[in-house]
């Protein structure tokens, strides 16, 4: 493969989703802005979010940042760092009136004011009811943020390298100098050279079987750095959302709970009661998934004998044909498409399914990427579901993602375009590219070698069966053991389409091998975590041991080797307690 074709920029973002397109619009106010997407942005993962994005606003009753910001702590088991979450939940306020000044179409109260509905762990007054803090648009939020924030972009001038694949991130001597990318319509490798790169590449639900996630949630951002050395945190913590379709995990919104669904087992009873006596079905993630597991395991699931594609319901008929047809349309049309079933005269057959990763590249509050001694590399930032700030802790609560997204995105978009102003030159030089030509070259070569598709399956299986809701030594110990297998077969491996323009089955490759190495860190950060909290659940630790596992963990990829060190939890507002709802 030839040389590399090199573009200059002050600020390159990686990722057109929520995260990236509102950093971008707040850089390219001073500086000279470019985004790379390996898809075009508004097909990003952020326009399948549906629920809604939580602000403390108070328009449908009262509510405070205050408020928030602890049940973010809470609903984090207490790994989420307090100074964050509060930056968090009062920057939340503006950030929704921001974007309904940008034109987002709000939901409204009959006076006209953002609508707001109940969300699982939002709650009033320090965890004593449910509170109504989810501002959206019917279920469709995540298009509505995407759509919006694009055409800001647009208007803004922001450059746009659609379908441009990274594949590599230019690091030296704690440096960041840019990303080299593949263009995927000419299978030309290009550099783009900047001041400061924000990762913001999303999320790698795609290491699981069962998962809401897209197929592009392959992890690249956090896979490319820590082969570069950058170490990644709280990799142990996946939460797995309680309701997808049975046996498609296609998500069914916990805003159907919100708005007053309940989940029955086979003997028609609201389990959650037993689990979660005050917030019920509205109980944070991680305690609803593990009900819905221990109904199905005691022999409650529906169908019964505790049988593996045993499944619960999610009742939602007492809501009415004008309520899931003005708040959860999308929803009510999944139903139909993908089961045949009308939700307002049929209960929904559910199980948990993968849905979003809290760890990720460690940043701090203004999203620049922080080494395992608390260093910040130079020019490099990272925002959104890559990153890990940390706001979610061990548990994200339901709608505070996409506020994460607007919140750190536009911080991490004002620190570069004033870091850019005082920055040295750009100082890439042609070579940068080696590394990724190297890379393509060695997929392209002569040969059969093994099937990808049978290591993909392999991987996403082990994460399940493994790596899932419930773990154990055993399980985990077999799953380091099989991934280190699977990353040595993928070493084999070779493109069988050769072509350039448009290659997917090297594209594919790229991913697997992304995933393939995130899917390392995280077991081998979940065998290391000797306790129970949040969504990392041990059979053989049942319990949350703050005294010796209060703390972040950092996973370092050595070639074949993880090495796990830690970081103190910011527990400088409130006293972890133990967790009821
Ligand atoms: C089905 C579903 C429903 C959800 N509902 C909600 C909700 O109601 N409320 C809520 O708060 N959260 C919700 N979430 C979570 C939330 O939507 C995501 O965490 C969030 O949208 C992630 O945004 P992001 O900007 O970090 O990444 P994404 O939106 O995933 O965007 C990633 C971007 O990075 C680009 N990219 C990735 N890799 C590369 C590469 N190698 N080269 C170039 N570009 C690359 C992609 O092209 C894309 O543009 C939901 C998630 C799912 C899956």
């Amino acid at each position: 493969m030839e040389n590399a074709v090199i573009h200059s920029f002050d600020v390159v973002i990686a990722g057109g989703g929520g995260t990236g397109l509102y950093a971008a619009i707040e850089a390219c106010k001073t500086a000279k802005t470019a985004v790379l997407s390996k898809l075009h942005p508004i097909r990003s993962h952020t326009g399948a979010a549906q629920g809604g994005i939580s602000a403390a606003l108070g328009n449908v009753e009262e509510d405070k940042p205050e408020w928030h910001a602890f049940d973010t702590v809470k609903g984090g088991d207490y790994l989420v760092d307090q100074g964050a979450a509060m930056i968090l939940a009062q920057e939340a306020v503006q950030a929704v009136y921001e974007l309904e000044n940008l034109g987002l179409p709000f939901n409204r109260t009959p006076e006209g004011r953002i609508d707001q509905r109940r969300f699982g762990g939002h709650t009033s007054n320090f965890g004593k009811a449910a509170v109504q803090r989810a501002c959206y648009a019917a279920d469709r939020t995540g298009h509505m943020i995407l759509q919006t924030l694009y055409q800001q972009c647009l208007k803004h001038n922001v450059s746009f390298f659609n379908e441009f694949q990274i594949i590599d991130v230019i690091l030296r001597d704690g440096r960041c100098g840019g990303v080299v990318a593949l263009e995927l319509s000419s299978g030309e490798v290009h550099i783009f050279q900047a001041k400061a790169t924000l990762f913001a590449t999303g999320g790698f639900g795609r290491m699981f079987k069962t998962t809401s996630n897209a197929y592009a949630n392959t992890g690249d951002g956090p896979a490319l750095l820590a082969r570069r050395g950058v170490p990644l945190e709280d990799m142990e913590f996946f939460q797995f959302h309680p309701t997808g379709i049975k046996g498609m995990g296609i998500l069914i919104s916990e805003a159907v709970r919100g708005e007053g669904g309940v989940l029955l087992n086979r003997d028609r009873e609201r389990f959650m009661s037993r689990y979660a006596p005050t917030l019920l079905d509205l109980a944070p993630r991680d305690m609803v998934a593990r009900a819905i597991i221990t109904e199905i395991r005691q022999g409650r699931g529906i169908r019964g004998d505790q049988r593996i594609d045993d499944y619960v319901h999610l009742d939602a008929t007492a809501l009415g044909k004008n309520v899931l047809r003005e708040k959860l349309p999308d929803i009510t049309g999944f139903c139909k498409t993908y089961l045949g079933i009308d939700p307002a005269e049929n209960p929904i057959p559910v199980l948990p399914t993968a849905h979003y990763a809290m760890g990720g590249i460690p940043t701090d509050t203004r999203g620049r990427v922080v080494d395992e001694n608390g260093g910040v590399y130079q020019g490099l930032y990272a925002a959104g579901e890559c990153a890990c700030v940390s706001v979610h802790g061990a548990n994200r609560l339901g709608t505070n993602s996409l506020l994460d997204l607007i919140v750190f995105g536009r911080r991490a978009g004002k620190d570069m375009a004033g870091f850019v102003k005082d920055a040295d030159g750009l100082w890439v030089k042609e070579d940068a590219a080696a590394a990724a030509i190297q890379q393509i070259d060695r997929l392209f070569r002569e040969g059969r070698g093994p099937s990808s598709g049978r290591i993909r399956e392999e991987m996403e299986l082990t994460m399940m069966e493994n790596v899932g809701i419930y773990r154990n030594a055993a399980d985990l110990t077999r799953a380091v053991e099989k991934l280190t297998e699977l990353r040595g077969r993928y070493q084999d491996v070779r493109a069988q389409d050769r072509r350039k323009r448009f290659n997917t089955d090297l594209t594919d490759l790229l991913e697997l091998g992304n995933l393939l190495d995130l899917s390392l860190i995280t077991a081998v950060s979940s065998l290391n975590r000797k306790e129970s909290r949040g969504a990392h659940s041990r059979d053989d630790y049942p319990d949350r041991d703050d005294e010796n596992w209060l703390k972040h963990s950092l996973a370092k990829l050595e070639k074949d080797r993880v090495r796990i060190s830690c970081k103190p939890v910011d527990t400088s507002v409130w006293e972890p307690k133990p967790r009821t709802y």
